[in-house]
């Protein structure tokens, strides 16, 4: 509500929603050719061309008419005073971050980090009955159909000298001028107090070998590449894949970890 009283100084959700109404009815879109379409179908143009044209062109490397109108099936609009992103009833992250979390539920399991899979790929399969692997699956099976693509980010981080830069934990720049899409202010996540502040900006790219794998590409062509690959997966019963890059499929953090149960 507090981004539509600053588009269109509405006040109530009856007003927003009947704002969002006349966009979809003026924009006259009934089979949606592309992401751009669907999008303005489902919540008009002001919407779409401020917060979702920039930050998503960005983000895919590809233009919103070039993307498929499938991938956004809904775009949540919520209509409160409420600015958290998510509904979740608890959000946050591990106090300390996420390695102090990593290492108790590792400790006492033996654990080699920087270590390839691929590169002593018959000794793993050798030492154990069953394996979980969260790598990526058409290198798994060496690229036979083909290879997966894959979006990756990178970071410049700097060490400013003030206090508190943008007073958020994270702020998205959903401008398509601004090459960045989000920028990170660390200190926000716990509450810091030092004087000077780290922040890094965030700049979404194609992936290459050489970098780290982080988002699938869910389009029609990638998923169905990712169904071949599934194929031999199911019928592999000493191999469980699990994850982003083993299911070809985008999980947030709780979801991941509720999908582990499912192994
Ligand atoms: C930039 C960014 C921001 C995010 N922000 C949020 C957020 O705010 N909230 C949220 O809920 N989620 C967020 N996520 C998503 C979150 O990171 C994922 O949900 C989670 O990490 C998925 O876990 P996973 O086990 O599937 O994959 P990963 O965490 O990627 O684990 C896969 C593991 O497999 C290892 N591996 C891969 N290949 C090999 C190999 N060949 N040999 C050995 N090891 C290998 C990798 O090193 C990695 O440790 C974000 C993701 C990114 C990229």
């Amino acid at each position: 509500m507090n981004t539509f009283y600053a588009l269109w100084g509405v006040k109530t959700p009856e007003e927003a929603m009947s704002q969002i109404e006349k966009q979809r009815k003026d924009a006259g879109i009934t089979a949606p050719k592309n992401l751009e379409e669907q999008a303005i179908s489902l919540v008009g143009k002001d919407i779409y061309e401020i917060l979702i044209k920039g930050y998503t062109e960005k983000q895919w490397g590809r233009k919103c008419t070039e993307l498929p109108a499938f991938i956004i099936q809904r775009l949540p609009v919520r209509f409160t005073f409420n600015n958290n992103y998510f509904n979740d009833i608890y959000q946050g992250i591990p106090v300390g971050g996420y390695n102090p979390l990593i290492n108790g539920l590792l400790s006492g399991v033996e654990t080699k980090c920087n270590t390839d899979f691929f590169a002593n790929r018959e000794y793993f399969e050798r030492i154990a009955d069953k394996t979980v692997f969260t790598g990526k699956i058409d290198e798994f099976y060496n690229y036979r159909f083909g290879k997966l693509e894959y979006r990756t980010v990178r970071w410049e981080t700097e060490v400013l000298d003030c206090e508190n830069y943008q007073g958020n934990a994270v702020v998205n720049y959903t401008e398509r001028e601004i090459s960045h899409t989000r920028v990170i202010e660390h200190k926000h996540f716990e509450f810091g107090a030092q004087p000077q502040t780290v922040v890094s900006k965030e700049y979404p790219s194609e992936w290459q070998a050489g970098s780290e794998p982080m988002y699938p590409v869910n389009d029609e062509k990638n998923n169905a590449l990712y169904q071949q690959y599934k194929r031999l997966a199911d019928d592999e019963p000493a191999v469980l894949f699990g994850g982003r890059l083993a299911e070809y499929k985008y999980y947030d953090m709780d979801e991941i970890i509720e999908n582990v149960g499912g192994l």
